[in-house]
């Protein structure tokens, strides 16, 4: 697999340091993971450690936060006002948010009613940590030029439109 092929692929992913599974597409009822290549739908260090890759061939490899979510920031830490949010949040729900245009995903980290104070998190549930993926590529094939210009792949395993 190179730049501009769409491949599809079967991965398990999970924290290096506990083993605890965060995601696989070997679970029950999920499809192989589809995406084109080259052009940023992957976490950076996912492409870079399965490039050059054959159909049929298994890759194991371990990404540190910088090639995977980033490193966590105590500075994206934010007090919101209680009266903002729905009735019945509780600690470790997540909301998205608007900041500057873009959606932003906060998770609520604690409830202060009686403040009327809510704390929330607004790193990536996966930044700060590193990432181990087993790998296995199902399939390659070259991606078309209406492919290429949208940024990601048509049909099976993409976007119908
Ligand atoms: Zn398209």
């Amino acid at each position: 697999m190179e730049n501009n092929t769409v491949v599809k692929v079967h991965y398990h992913g999970y924290f290096a340091d506990t083993k605890e599974v965060f995601d696989s597409s070997l679970s029950e009822g999920r499809e192989p993971l589809t995406f084109l290549v080259g052009h940023g739908q992957m976490i950076p260090g996912f492409e870079a450690e399965v490039l050059g890759a054959e159909v049929g061939e298994k890759r194991t490899f371990t990404l540190e936060p910088e090639r995977a979510y980033g490193h966590r920031d105590e500075n994206q830490f934010a007090d919101l006002p209680f009266a903002d949010f729905p009735e019945g949040i509780e600690v470790g729900m997540n909301f998205q948010a608007e900041m500057s245009g873009r959606p932003i995903m906060f998770t609520i980290t604690s409830i202060d009613e009686e403040a009327g104070n809510v704390t929330c998190d607004a790193n990536h549930p996966m930044a700060g940590k590193t990432l181990t993926f087993d790998v296995e590529i199902v399939s390659v094939r070259d991606a078309s030029e209406e492919e290429i210009a949208h940024k990601h792949v048509h049909g099976d395993g993409g976007h119908h439109h």
